[in-house]
């Protein structure tokens, strides 16, 4: 009997000691708010001034989307991260790359463009949030210009190309990746530039920017103080804040992690997104509903990835998958709900009780399901015999 009672207290010591090891993941995971219904929110980033063939794109997204409805009537949505200008390549050409000149999404050429988006913002299926002035921070890119030749020839040609296929490095418009590993921007530079692509914004939405997200997915604290400046109230980020470009020029310095709901010392809310639903890439509609599943059981929003190239490289194979995917969603969880990240970000600062579950059953059962993501706590969950207390947390939502 009392060798039994040491085994136990011996036991709970262990799973004490696990518990505390991971204790900072374990209690960010317990204050992330736990959503009461499922949300599903379709996030599309690039679009804007570009290639003249995104109007059709556009429209024929907001066509599909007016057919779909959640369970309230409110249709499905996208959100549009807008990409604010491109090279107006003869210009720089004649430049000798010396000169960076712009062509933006105000230009008389991208009229069908600025048409196909603001309809559909009107009917409520796009909703516009900042991704950019440019997908790329100009003096970097004339730098790149003048040693290599694809990029030469993609900065001057006479119709703007897609920033896609750049040079990954270049893509991000927040650092100086003429030359590998990138080089930080001075915050005075962020600054001016924040403050002009958000003025921009406002003159072709009505609005400043509310919701931000970076080109790749790489910024700094300075960009966050300059959105916040502007009157930027959300972040969409990875889960992690990368800040640099490697000597590969792959993302580098990653200096902060991030879960839905936690704030930006410059005040944001951040939003998490990491579903990803590329159809071009071969992921199928199930990929959207295994993804809006498993965040439905961690109690968290579900925000999908689906950028501009799916809809222009093969318009009408990844309109019938988005098309299905949703279908498949509203029909695997009939309880969803379309929101737009800025209604769901102020509704996690609020703790908006009409959205947010504060009933201890469904916090643990979110929290348990939030619990494997922890690098390392589930193998050593698995090897202490945590795990079984821990199951007992699981339950129907
Ligand atoms: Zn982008």
């Amino acid at each position: 009997m009392e060798l039994l009672a040491f085994a136990l207290a011996g036991l709970v010591l262990l799973w004490g000691g696990v518990l505390l090891a991971f204790a900072r993941p374990l209690v960010a995971r317990w204050r992330e708010p736990v959503l009461r219904q499922p949300v599903l929110v379709i996030e599309s980033d690039d679009w804007g001034a570009g290639p003249l063939e995104q109007a059709d794109a556009l429209q024929a997204l907001a066509s599909l989307l007016r057919r779909v409805h959640d369970r309230s009537g409110r249709r499905a949505l996208m959100t549009l991260g807008v990409v604010l200008e491109v090279p107006d390549g003869p210009r720089v050409a004649a430049s000798g790359c010396r000169e960076y000149h712009a062509c933006t999404l105000a230009d008389a050429r991208f009229a069908a463009v600025r048409q196909a988006i603001q309809a559909g913002v009107a009917d409520g299926v796009f909703v516009p949030q900042l991704h950019g002035q440019c997908h790329y921070w100009p003096p970097a890119l004339l730098a790149a210009a003048r040693l290599d030749e694809g990029v030469r020839a993609w900065l001057t040609a006479a119709e703007p190309g897609p920033t896609e296929v750049l040079p990954a490095a270049l893509q991000t418009r927040w650092v100086d990746a003429a030359r590998l590993p990138a080089a930080a921007l001075p915050a005075a530079a962020i600054a001016a530039a924040v403050a002009e692509e958000c003025a921009n914004y406002a003159s072709i939405f009505g609005t400043p920017p509310k919701v931000a997200v970076a080109t790749t997915f790489v910024w700094t604290e300075a960009v966050e103080e300059a959105w916040a400046r502007c009157g930027v109230e959300a972040v969409v980020s990875p889960g992690a804040r990368a800040t640099g470009r490697d000597a590969q020029g792959r993302p580098a310095g990653v200096d902060r992690a991030m879960l839905s709901g936690q704030r930006a010392r410059a005040g944001q809310i951040y939003l998490v997104r990491d579903v990803y639903f590329e159809p071009v890439r071969g992921h199928a509609p199930q990929q959207l509903v295994a993804g809006l599943l498993a965040r439905a059981r961690q109690g968290r929003a579900c925000l999908v990835e689906t950028h501009r190239f799916n809809f222009l490289q093969a318009r009408d194979a990844s309109l019938a998958a988005l098309e299905a995917g949703l279908a498949a969603a509203l029909a695997a969880c009939p309880a969803l709900r379309f929101a737009t990240p800025l209604e769901l970000a102020r509704a996690l600062r609020e703790r908006d009780p009409a959205w947010v579950d504060t009933r201890w059953r469904p916090r643990l059962a979110a929290w348990r399901a939030r619990l494997d993501e922890i690098p390392r706590f589930r193998r050593a969950a698995r090897l202490s015999g945590l795990q079984f207390p821990l199951a007992l947390l699981r339950g129907e939502r």
